[in-house]
């Protein structure tokens, strides 16, 4: 039989639409700055459309663009200034930098109240505590996706293939907080195959076009497919999408299933970003 196609559009929509719900009549509304250094096509892309999503829940956005030419200090000193800027709730730099940047000291300098993404150390160490309320989005966003297709974590063997900081590692060790015996994979896994066929989730996050293929997988494993590949005009995932679905029991799509997740928790990491500061007091803003 073949997979169940999760449709995480209409899943986000939800997510989204009970954002909005919280927010109607708050005054002033949440901001969020999004951080563009020079010019990349695919980051002008984003954030158009993370900003498409905070103009339909109620939320402001201000874009901050910063010459290519920007040194660390001058891309550092601006964040210091929207950290200290009290309009502002959320603050995302838009990923990759130029390489003369180092992009660990840039999140670093982001508040932590303030690090909608997910990826300051403080909020990455409370997601490996399994505490807290800030997670790095596409990892929230794949746990979301998998609890509400009524799938029960606890026990499950889940293999993570990728082990970055913004989606890999995150997502194993959210899944190890849900009581999932986790096998994290990379590219220095020797015999990827044998771990991928004993999992019962298999969570693709490499960038490597349909890598995962039907004879790599047991028949009914859930597969969550997180890669997004450009084939032309066409997007495609890690998971070699028709065979695998004809053998998994649930599947991811790409576009339409982790994508529209991440950008959803994005905003609702706004929310608790904006509701933990403006709504709380200063004592339990670390709590
Ligand atoms: P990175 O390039 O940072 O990490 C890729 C990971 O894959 C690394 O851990 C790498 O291992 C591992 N890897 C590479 N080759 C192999 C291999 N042959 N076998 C096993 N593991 C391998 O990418 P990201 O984590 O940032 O993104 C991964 C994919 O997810 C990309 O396609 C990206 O576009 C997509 N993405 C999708 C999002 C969404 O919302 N759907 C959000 C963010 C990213 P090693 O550590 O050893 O180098």
């Amino acid at each position: 039989m073949a997979a169940v196609v999760v449709d995480g559009n209409k899943l986000a929509q939800e997510v989204l639409s009970e954002i909005s719900a919280k927010l109607e009549g708050a005054s002033p509304k949440p901001t969020l700055a999004f951080v563009l250094v020079g010019k990349n096509h695919a980051s002008e892309i984003y954030a158009k459309k993370k900003a498409e999503d905070c103009r339909k829940v109620g939320i402001n956005s201000l874009l901050v663009r910063l010459p290519a030419s920007f040194t660390q200090a001058q891309i550092i000193n601006k964040i210091r200034e929207l950290n200290a800027d009290q309009n502002v709730d959320g603050i995302i730099v838009q990923l990759p930098l130029p390489p003369k940047i180092d992009e660990n000291k840039i999140i670093e300098e982001i508040s932590p109240h303030k690090d909608v993404d997910g990826f300051h150390p403080y909020n990455f160490g409370n997601t490996a505590l399994g505490v807290g309320k800030i997670a790095p989005c596409t990892a929230a966003g794949v746990v979301y996706l998998l609890k509400k297709s009524g799938i029960k974590l606890e026990g499950k063997h889940a293999v993570v293939v990728g082990r970055s900081r913004i989606v890999g590692k995150p997502l194993s060790l959210m899944l190890l907080n849900e009581n999932c015996t986790v096998t994290v994979c990379h590219s220095k896994t020797k015999g990827l195959p044998k771990y991928t066929r004993q999992a019962d989730i298999v969570c693709m996050a490499v960038g490597k076009p349909r890598m995962l293929k039907a004879s790599m997988i047991k028949k009914g494993a859930i597969v969550i497919d997180i890669g997004i590949n450009r084939e032309g005009e066409k997007l495609v995932g890690d998971v070699d999408f028709g065979p695998v679905s004809r053998k998994a029991s649930l599947i991811t799509p790409v576009p339409g299933g982790v994508g529209p997740m991440t950008r959803a928790m994005l905003i609702k990491n706004t929310f608790e970003c904006y509701r933990m500061r403006r709504m709380e007091n200063d004592s339990k803003k670390l709590s």
